[in-house]
């Protein structure tokens, strides 16, 4: 039996989509269409105090205009918060989670910790404290999240496949062929997979969603290689199906900056209402 291929986009609905979104969402939707390949755009709404419906309606709007179609019913991450805590469970079964009392503020003033692409990076704290210590922090109420411990989960997965791990990237041989690239997360330091607030981390629902929707392709920024490595080890501890990867670049404004809705660059919706076209669009991010 053949797989039939299978990509997606997953924009997060906290703002509205700018031309940096349309570029990403318009690479894999060209992707499927040559390849015959399914579409899925996945809605990644786990942080509910950030997320909301009219975004979510808007960013599908503007999607359509760009003249995207995809897979119906669309996945929220919201309700399938059951399905993330289970992963959460069996990562913790396997002795690679602890919980971490420190506040932002600890974290900030810790000895010398270097930043990475989400802040700076943990310096591991809480990874070496005693049962005890953690009991008594959990039994006086104390709010933790939970971290991986990445430099286990990368021995543990390693041990599993009795090989280094890698992953492949679309294209990135030398012949323009796909290449694996090595695997290391560590750089990045324990990752939070659940928030003090409960709120399950997107690393650990992403790899859970690309494979419970059978995405044989990721399609997405470059701003989000950092992330793959810790995604491929999470697949191999959860025993999940390893998908192609393609991190695309980046679209930059006028000022050379990434797009982001952070930094309020102009959207598709305010460029739709100045008359432009999503032919437009496509020209505008190279990829007529
Ligand atoms: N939801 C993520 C974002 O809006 C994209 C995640 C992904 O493509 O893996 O940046």
């Amino acid at each position: 039996m053949t797989i039939r291929l299978a990509t997606r986009f997953a924009p997060s609905p906290n703002g509205h989509l700018h031309p940096g979104h349309a570029f990403s969402a318009l690479t894999a939707w060209d992707w499927a269409c040559a390849h015959d390949a399914r579409f899925i755009v996945r809605i990644e709404d786990t942080d509910r105090s950030r997320s909301r419906e009219d975004f979510e309606r808007a960013q599908l709007e503007d999607l359509a205009w760009l003249g995207l179609d995809w897979e119906q019913p669309v996945r929220r991450q919201s309700e399938h918060m059951t399905d993330y805590a289970r992963g959460l469970d069996r990562l913790r079964d396997l002795g690679l989670v602890y919980p971490c009392f420190c506040t932002r503020k600890d974290i900030a003033t810790a000895a010398q910790a270097p930043h990475g692409p989400e802040g700076i990076v943990y310096p591991g704290t809480c990874r070496p404290l005693s049962k005890d210590v953690r009991e008594t922090k959990l039994a006086t109420g104390t709010a933790f999240a939970l971290r991986l411990d990445v430099a286990r989960a990368l021995d543990l997965a390693e041990r599993l496949k009795g090989n280094r791990l890698t992953f492949t990237e679309e294209g990135c041989g030398p012949d323009g062929e796909n290449g694996r690239l090595p695997v290391d997360p560590r750089p990045m330091g324990d990752p939070v997979l659940a928030r003090k607030d409960g709120v399950i981390a997107y690393h650990l629902a992403v790899v859970m969603d690309d494979a419970a929707q059978g995405i044989t392709h990721v399609i997405r920024g470059q701003d989000l290689f950092f992330a793959t490595p810790l995604h491929r080890v999470l697949q191999v501890l959860l025993d999940l199906p390893e998908p192609t990867y393609l991190h695309h670049r980046l679209i930059t404004d006028e000022t050379g900056e990434r797009m982001a809705k952070r930094r309020g660059s102009t959207t598709l919706r305010d460029m739709r209402a100045d008359g432009v076209t999503p032919q437009d669009i496509r020209r505008m991010v190279g990829i007529d």
